[in-house]
């Protein structure tokens, strides 16, 4: 049977793992790039290149971008809506959007989309390139259900697709939450290192070990699901890992990152959520108390 045939505009490391997988399944793979020779290798592939983003949108069922940011398409598409002579391309068509950008920007250029007559996907892949097509890769996708569930075998084929709901910003919303977990954890670690480091010690001696506490992590949170009913129920029971106690670790990593003359925006950032929900009374309560000054903007 025929396989649809996709588009991917923007080839970087993203779009090129993406459009090399989606050839690799059989799909008719059409590619364009501001950069043109990023093209190259995938058109000695077999790809199609595309001369310009209207002709790249026009040969596709579904047309995924790639790009640094939701601006980079305006700057690809926004041409061709204005052009009298192409301004009907995207009328019928269907674009999933992969970059990241903020939730609100989604939701604009699904309503950009539809003012030009097109669908729109929103979606973030939530692994690095060379894992796209592979078991671990995952992806969220939110927008219309109805479209989603037509694209669903190909997008299957970037990754596992969980789709979230019709609102266009969840996707973009569940990229960003866990890209804070991910890039905050990568940061403490090269902080720790830091910390290490400039007591002379070599990092080899700590990161082992260091992995040790990331991935003890998962044990202490659980399935997550008693974490969440704790947070929304404002229930933050001490004893065990009491705010007070884990502010007075913040303040000691804190002061010794002074000492060793090393950055210290992230111990104080750190340290502040607890001097503040200490100050506001929760310093005997567990150390999940800390989502009552995070929650809000004080
Ligand atoms: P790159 O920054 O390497 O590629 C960005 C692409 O956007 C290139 O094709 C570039 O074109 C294009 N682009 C940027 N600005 C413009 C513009 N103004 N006009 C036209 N084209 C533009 O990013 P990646 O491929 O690594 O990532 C793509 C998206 O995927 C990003 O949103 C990223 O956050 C997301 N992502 C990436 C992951 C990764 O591991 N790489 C992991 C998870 C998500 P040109 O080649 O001409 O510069």
């Amino acid at each position: 049977s025929r396989l649809a045939p996709v588009t991917v505009i923007g080839l970087g490391p993203m779009g090129r793992a993406m459009a090399a997988t989606l050839m690799k399944a059989g799909h008719p793979v059409t590619v364009w790039n501001r950069t043109p020779s990023r093209a190259d290798e995938l058109v000695a592939e077999g790809a199609q290149r595309a001369v310009t983003p209207a002709a790249a949108v026009a040969a596709g069922e579904l047309t995924i971008l790639s790009l640094t940011d939701y601006q980079a398409m305006y700057d690809i598409l926004g041409p061709v809506v204005e052009d009298p002579q192409q301004a009907g391309v995207l009328g019928g068509k269907v674009l999933v959007n992969l970059s990241s950008d903020t939730p609100d920007a989604s939701r604009e250029a699904a309503a950009w989309a539809a003012k030009h007559g097109a669908s729109f996907v929103t979606g973030g892949v939530m692994v690095p390139a060379p894992a796209v097509g592979t078991p671990h890769a995952y992806v969220f996708y939110s927008g219309p259900k109805e479209v989603f569930d037509v694209h669903e075998p190909v997008l299957r084929m970037i990754g596992k697709p969980r789709y979230l709901g019709h609102d266009p910003g969840l996707a973009q919303l569940f990229y960003q939450a866990n890209l804070d977990v991910f890039l905050t954890a990568l940061s403490s670690l090269l902080h720790a290192t830091a910390l290490i480091t400039a007591a002379g010690v070599p990092a080899a001696k700590f990161l082992p070990g260091a992995l040790t506490t990331l991935t003890g992590i998962p044990a202490m949170i659980g399935d997550g699901l008693e974490l969440a009913r704790r947070l929304e129920a404002a229930d933050h029971p001490g004893e065990l890992s009491t705010a007070a106690m884990m502010g007075a670790t913040a303040d000691h990593i804190l002061r010794t990152s002074k000492t060793v003359g090393i950055d210290v925006e992230l111990p104080n950032a750190v340290k502040s959520h607890y001097d503040r929900a200490i100050a506001a009374g929760h310093g005997s309560k567990n150390w999940t108390a800390l989502y009552e000054v995070i929650k809000s903007r004080s």
